[in-house]
């Protein structure tokens, strides 16, 4: 089992498939874009790295980016995996087309960020169009039995911060759940103000002021803290990442897309495993790293402790 320092036993890989993205949300990419990786894991080497990653205790795989979408080999990759839980994260752009065929590789859920119902905030908010796209990829995800597909929205105050009813009016017709999640310090520079943070709680009291709220079980590795609306139809969660972070429970390890390996988010190391994949170690010695990945693992993020300094790479960058 890959057991940290503190005891805390990782079961979750979170595998970034590019780094590219087509659209260019304000609060994770600046306008311009990224300088993008050049020498990205192949197919093969992120199957391989996913193998003994499985072969040490992992249990769940998420595919994500960058937007995931955007890689060409992506059924194979998907069609390579073999682990209980296979999901992936996406913008949506495209997923109409392409969730049969996820579904048939292997794929098991989907999660598809959706910040706004209009689609004129999705222009301004991701600098881009095809806000009807994203809304046909959460439906056509449902057809496609990539159940139960999540909708991930962060809110930003003033912007679509006052979405929060609409959205969940929405998902309870779209029979998805919403996740709120809490905008953390990843983004291009001066794109994250503590100050203009929508908390959870904030999140949480304007549900309450619409809906009996029921809260469902406990939240364990998970990191959202979920609600049944009403006493039935589909659960609706927070999560606090920056108010009340759940590092204490986190089972997380991650892998860029150009090879290196994370224990956190908010790491400022990270292992390069492209000269052990390249350099003929062997899975041995590829499982030697993980442990020794997850077992310099740091006790918390540290947001809002006197000497936080955020990673140097953006969430597209390390995979959201
Ligand atoms: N492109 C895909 C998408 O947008 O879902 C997958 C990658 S994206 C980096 C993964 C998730 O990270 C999305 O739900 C996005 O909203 C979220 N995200 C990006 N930057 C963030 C930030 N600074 N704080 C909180 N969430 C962020
Ligand atoms: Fe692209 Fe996802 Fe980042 Fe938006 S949040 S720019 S869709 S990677």
């Amino acid at each position: 089992m890959l057991t940290d320092s503190f005891g805390r036993v990782h079961s979750d890989l979170r595998v970034s498939l590019t780094d590219r993205c087509q659209l260019r949300c304000t609060y994770c990419m600046p306008e311009e874009g990224l300088e993008w990786a050049q020498d990205v894991l192949t197919a093969d080497e992120i199957a391989r790295v996913v193998r003994v990653a499985v072969w040490q205790g992992i249990t769940e795989v998420r595919l994500t980016g960058g937007e995931p979408l955007l890689r060409r080999d992506l059924l194979d990759i998907v069609a390579a995996i073999d682990v209980p839980d296979l999901s992936l994260t996406t913008n949506g752009m495209g997923l109409a087309r392409i969730a049969p065929e996820l579904r048939a590789a292997g794929l098991q859920r989907v999660n598809v960020s959706v910040d706004t119902l209009r689609p004129d905030r999705f222009r301004m908010l991701t600098r881009r169009g095809g806000h009807e796209a994203v809304l046909d990829g959460v439906r056509a995800a449902k057809q496609a039995g990539l159940l139960p597909v999540k909708v991930n929205t962060v809110l930003m105050r003033g912007i679509n911060d006052d979405e929060v009813l609409d959205l969940v009016a929405w998902a309870r017709a779209e029979d998805v759940e919403l996740r709120f999640i809490e905008h953390m310090p990843l983004g291009p520079d001066g794109a994250w103000d503590r100050a203009d943070l929508v908390t959870a709680e904030e999140v949480l009291a304007t549900l309450r002021g619409a809906y009996e709220m029921t809260p469902v079980g406990a939240r364990g590795h998970a990191p959202a803290e979920l609600f049944v609306l009403d006493g039935g139809g589909p659960r609706v969660g927070v999560i606090a990442s920056v108010t009340q972070p759940f590092c204490g429970d986190c089972d997380r390890l991650r892998l860029t897309a150009d090879g290196h390996l994370r224990a956190c988010l908010f790491s400022r190391e990270e292992d390069d495993l492209r000269p052990l994949l390249r350099g003929g170690a062997s899975d041995e010695d590829l499982a030697a790293k993980l442990h020794a990945v997850v077992a310099s693992k740091g006790a918390g993020h540290g947001i809002g402790l006197p000497g936080f300094v955020p990673p140097p790479r953006t969430m597209s960058e390390i995979g959201g």
